[in-house]
């Protein structure tokens, strides 16, 4: 691996975790004469020994890297930064949007909880919902040492760093991009498309407090993807993806028929709240892995809205979901004439 000029390399970093993100990946990337640290994996011993062996299997040191760029906010993508830091002072690229969550400022992650308190009082989880705030408290102090120690160089789409043209992919996070070397259709795509596993488009507040509809726009940045010429993905976790058009797809179409469920659902629990849903679309998984399930349901909740195939009221501080009212007075007129035909 060489830094030189007109070329470009990647290492990439795979650290294996027994969880079900099967690995933690970062990359090391050479490219127009810079090396450049694409992610870091999380704070652990076992990422730190990694990025160094590959440094020197590759002839380098720490010192040798000229800039860090975050694909976005989370600790498992930004995990070494302050310990890189902490011997090297480097430049650190990320989502303008990221900034109050990688300082952990301690305003926005106060608005942050204030807005998960009112969403889940008004989707209707009781104590699901108030457990879920407990550990989001306990969690915001637990975390306050990862804050980043640095001043964050912000990106936004159109921007360029070492060759690679940024793209904003909001979705599975408010502050998400990836980095597409156009020539050679290479892709860093951090959460947004990863092999295994579907991202979770999670159900954030945008920076006023607002509820953003981001499985809305996950949907748009897969499409906004698929129109580049790609060739291969490196994602943060799991395998190196060879055919991303195709994944692509796959993604989308998974979003279409869950949807899809979903609407069907509603159809015999209207009136319904997101909670009720959730509860009999993902049974268990309602209880163990709570906030994820809300953020799905309520993302494909806030998509059907979208899609007018589905409305909400407002009854007594909390969303009531039923079938678009056009919607189904189209079914009821289909199912008229049918049984008249049948006749
Ligand atoms: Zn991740």
């Amino acid at each position: 691996m060489k830094r030189q000029n007109e070329s470009l390399h990647v290492q990439p970093i795979i650290v294996p975790t027994s969880s079900s993100l099967q690995s933690f990946n970062f990359y090391l990337v050479a490219s127009e004469g810079e090396l450049l640290l694409v992610d870091s994996g999380i704070d652990s011993e076992k990422c730190w020994r990694y990025l160094h062996q590959t440094l020197q299997e590759n002839g380098f040191s720490l010192k040798d890297i000229d800039k860090i760029v975050l694909t976005h906010s989370h600790q498992d993508h930004t995990g070494l930064v302050n310990r890189i830091l902490d011997v090297h002072d480097i430049p650190v690229y990320a989502h303008k949007d990221a900034e109050p969550r990688l300082y952990r400022d301690q305003g926005y992650i106060q608005n942050r909880i204030a807005f998960f308190q009112q969403l889940y009082r008004e989707m209707g989880c009781k104590e699901n919902g108030d457990n879920r705030i407990i550990e989001l408290k306990e969690k915001a102090k637990a975390n306050e040492s990862q804050a980043l120690k640095t001043k964050i160089n912000p990106l936004e789409g159109g921007d360029s760093v070492a060759g690679f043209d940024v793209i904003e992919t909001p979705g599975h996070w408010p502050d998400h991009i990836v980095l597409c070397h156009q020539e050679s259709g290479i892709l860093f795509g951090g959460d947004h498309l990863v092999e295994h596993v579907s991202s979770n488009a999670m159900i954030e507040p945008d920076a006023r407090g607002k509820r953003l509809r981001t499985l809305v726009q996950y949907e748009a940045s897969l499409k906004k993807c698929r129109d580049y010429a790609l060739n291969i993905v490196y994602p943060g976790h799991g395998a190196i993806i060879d055919n991303p058009a195709a994944l692509i797809e796959k993604r989308l179409n998974g979003i279409d028929s869950k949807s899809e469920k979903i609407r069907k659902l509603i159809s015999v629990l209207q009136p319904c709240t997101a909670d009720e849903v959730a509860r009999m679309f993902y049974e268990k998984a309602y209880n163990s892995e709570f906030s994820l399930v809300m953020s799905e349901i309520i993302g494909h909740l806030d998509r059907l809205e979208t899609l007018e195939e589905i409305e909400k009221r407002k009854i007594e501080n909390q969303w009531v979901y039923s079938m678009h009212t056009s919607r189904g007075e189209r079914e009821a007129q289909m199912a008229n004439k049918s049984s008249k035909s049948r006749d």
